[in-house]
């Protein structure tokens, strides 16, 4: 390919681009800058998504749990993320003398979650997830479409364990994200690869000084990454104040590299907020918390899919899964049959009864990059039957309804990527 043909093609999958002609999400500056809104078309899109890491977390053992958006201010002073984050952070809102925050990440609300009751360590690993909204701020030059944004939400989590189970739970977590990615097409080494981020100890400003700590954090996650024969680079500088991680890394269209979600080891948090569980012998003992992310920013990885996909979507994310043709006004009844037919089985459906051509309609179908368009005229009609022609697919297949509808669940069901 040459140099022009590639520019074209960082031009047509550009997600903002895309993400205007399917009609995803927009943008008002009455609402303001970097606050998506998005459309019934991409919040079909997102809900998938969630509702699929959310089903996907509960079976691997998570707990799903909803805290506010909102907090006061001390509880960023007590975890300590208020002087790393005040710059990111939205100003104080004050009300009847005390001071709140926009929450800018979900660490602190769980662990005071955890707080509520004394946790045996029978409980453990107690591990608290939350589709997550964030707010922080970026500046206006830097936002960029869904990829950076102000107001976002985290598909975020938290471990709390014993020190000896953490390696398994980065582990399990780890397996975790390679699933969710197999699931999207993501392949591991291309699409997105391992980091390994250390602290710099020369920084006391981002490194919380304990260097016997930091020696047994960065330890774990190094080990478990070797025990899984996995591909990863260490970089210097780049941990989190409370401790290393391991960084998913992912490259966008324009070649540029960004961390999609991690995995944190924290030895720091437990210390401030005074997490304990009880054990066998009924002390009181120090946990640790594994922060991780399992999708990262639903904003950004659904501007990566979409990018990835060129907005081709597969048919369980795809926003129209069928489109209904009438060849002509005289069958739009035996169309809307179908149509309901569909929508009973919970199969996104549209119908287009305009007064157009068949071959109008069908190429607005494709430009819309539906999964199916089912066309209905007079033999169809007469046979009460459906012709279904597949997205890619130049042939069309005369089918049952209930065939139909059989076939399309079951590849809705595996979350085939066509
Ligand atoms: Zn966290």
């Amino acid at each position: 390919m040459n140099s022009k043909s590639d520019e074209i093609q960082m031009k047509t999958n550009d997600h903002k681009k895309l993400g205007r002609e399917l009609d995803l999400f927009t943008f008002s500056d009455t609402v303001g800058k970097g606050l998506p809104l998005w459309t019934p078309k991409g919040a079909s899109i997102r809900r998938e998504l969630e509702r699929y890491i959310v089903d996907e977390e509960i079976k691997r053992g998570y707990s799903h749990v909803y805290t506010p958006d909102i907090a006061k201010l001390d509880l960023y002073k007590k975890s300590g993320h208020y002087p790393y984050y005040k710059d990111s952070m939205y100003s104080p809102i004050e009300i009847e003398d005390e001071e709140f925050m926009l929450r800018p990440m979900t660490c602190p609300h769980h662990f005071e979650l955890y707080l509520d009751k004394p946790k045996s360590y029978r409980e453990l690993p107690v591990r608290y997830a939350e589709l997550a909204k964030l707010y922080r701020f970026e500046k206006s030059g830097e936002l960029m479409g869904l990829q950076r944004v102000r107001s976002f939400c985290l598909a975020d989590a938290h471990i709390i364990c014993m020190k000896d189970q953490a390696k398994d739970e980065v582990s399990k977590v780890l397996d975790l994200i390679e699933d969710i990615a197999k699931t999207l097409g993501l392949i591991k080494d291309k699409d997105y690869s391992y980091r390994l981020s250390l602290g710099d100890r020369s920084d006391d400003k981002k490194y919380f000084k304990d260097d016997a700590a930091w020696d047994k954090a960065e330890e774990v996650l190094r080990e478990v990454l070797i025990s899984r024969e996995s591909k990863f680079k260490e970089v210097d500088g780049e941990a989190a104040f409370y401790g290393p991680k391991i960084d998913i890394q992912m490259v966008n269209t324009n070649g540029k590299e960004d961390t999609a979600f991690t995995v944190q080891y924290d030895f720091v948090m437990p210390k401030r907020f005074s997490l304990k569980y009880i054990n066998e012998n009924n002390e009181e003992i120090e946990p640790v918390v594994v922060h991780r992310s399992s999708i990262g920013a639903i904003e950004r990885i659904i501007a990566f899919l979409i990018e990835k996909y060129e907005g081709y979507f597969p048919t369980w994310l795809n926003p129209v899964q069928v489109k209904i043709l009438p060849v002509s006004e005289k069958h739009n009844q035996y169309a809307m049959k179908v149509l309901y037919k569909l929508k009973e089985k919970n199969i996104r459906v549209e119908i287009d009864e305009r007064n157009e051509t068949l071959g109008a309609k069908i190429r607005n179908s494709q430009n819309e990059k539906v999964s199916y368009m089912v066309i209905i005229g007079e033999k169809e009609e007469t046979s009460e039957t459906i012709n279904v022609r597949k997205r890619g697919q130049k042939e069309s297949v005369d089918m049952n309804i209930s065939d139909f509808i059989h076939d399309l669940k079951k590849e809705i069901e595996e979350k085939s990527i066509n």
